[in-house]
């Protein structure tokens, strides 16, 4: 069985204003303990995940970009001598206000051969709306230094929807975006989470969201804009150059088994999905003791893994071929067929633009 490997690294130079990752604030000797925890936890979780052969690393946050390259060094290591790893791509996150282009060439040279740049916007009242620590300038800057460190694969990940936000200024991002040259863009409608300070102002009627037909018209001019720059969308919110697809999500939306370590961190096999607690402290004192961290596990019905299947296949623009589709399927299918959100070409069926725009729905009628 082929599987991803994702690490959480849970630490943030300043929390954004909209994130309800978990993270905490970086500090040095926090993060060489947990450095050595994900270690062990590594370790620990070998024997269940011995029949397996990672083919990708995603080192996702937080803010993976303060690892000290010697630690991704050691990690990609230690996962060798534990796990059976033959891994084709290996990502770092990156936040723009984190790195150097020293930095990234020592990551490269740990074994990063993949980056994905926060950019967010290259608007700086947007950025600063949004609470980041870099500004326009920085994130130009490190996508250049990515590319002269030597990275060939490195992708810049936008956030639309911003109050504020005027859709001159998404368009300037998207242009922007463009001009760099990225191999893969990701572009998420920001969501108002509860207990975040944006949370706070918006439901203070300090900020208003831009309303829905504001949303929809600043996806689909970033889409037209990317696919004429020959960056297609391969997932509803992702983007690539041919050949650039991101392999550690596709395995996601293909239903694929994968080990999360780090706390927060999910993993999935045989319809099981397992879930370390979001707590650094209690992450960190067990795996002192070599013990497993706590964790959550949810067994997923037959109906639930079936839907899942159907629903994450249909985010991806390949869809799903008829004859995988469960027979259950079959009456809702044809529906949304005659309703203009799904279409069936050479035998494989896929939301349609307007099905793209009304994805909850599509999913919601296809729930258990
Ligand atoms: S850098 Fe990323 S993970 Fe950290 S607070 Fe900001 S959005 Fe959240």
């Amino acid at each position: 069985m082929t599987a991803g490997l994702y690490l959480h690294i849970p630490f943030c130079i300043r929390k954004c204003g909209y994130c309800d990752f978990f993270s905490v604030n970086f500090e040095e000797s926090l993060m060489k303990r947990f450095v050595g925890a994900v270690f062990g936890e590594i370790e620990l979780r070998a024997d269940e995940w011995k029949d397996a052969v990672f083919s990708t690393i995603y080192f996702g946050g937080g803010t993976p970009s303060l690892l000290d390259p010697r630690d991704i060094a050691w990690l990609l290591d230690t996962a060798s001598r534990h796990l059976a790893m033959h891994p084709v791509e290996v990502t770092l996150e990156c936040n723009p206000g984190t790195i150097s282009m020293e930095g990234l060439c020592r990551f490269r040279e740990a074994g990063i051969n993949r980056l994905s740049i926060g950019v967010q916007s290259f608007d700086n009242s947007v950025l600063s709306f949004l609470g980041r620590i870099h500004d326009a300038d920085a994130a130009r800057g490190a996508f250049e230094a990515a590319r002269n460190a030597g990275l060939a694969n490195v992708g810049i990940d936008l956030i639309y929807g911003i109050p504020g936000q005027t859709p001159e200024s998404w368009a300037s991002t998207i242009n922007e975006t463009i001009s760099l040259g990225p191999d893969h863009v990701s572009m998420y409608e920001l969501t108002v989470e509860d207990g975040t300070p944006i949370s706070g102002l918006v439901h203070g009627n300090k900020v208003a969201m831009p309303d829905d037909a504001s949303a929809i018209s600043m996806y689909e001019s970033a889409v037209a804009m990317l696919e004429s720059a020959g960056i297609h969308r391969y997932e509803i919110s992702n983007f690539a150059r041919t050949g650039h697809e991101c392999m550690h999500n596709l395995n996601y939306w293909r239903r694929g088994s994968y080990l999360g370590v780090g706390p927060s961190a999910h993993s999935f096999r045989e319809s099981t999905r397992r879930y370390n607690l979001p707590e650094l402290g209690a992450y960190l004192t067990a795996l002192e003791q070599r013990q497993l961290p706590p964790e959550n596990a949810e067994s997923l019905s037959v109906e639930t893994a079936r839907f899942e299947r159907v629903m994450l296949a249909l985010r991806t623009s390949a869809g799903i071929p008829r004859h995988d589709l469960p027979h259950v399927y079959t009456g809702i299918i044809g529906e949304m067929l005659g309703d203009g959100l799904l279409v069936e070409a050479g035998g494989r069926i896929a939301l349609t633009k307007r099905g793209v725009m009304l994805s909850n729905e599509v999913f919601m009628r296809l729930m258990p």
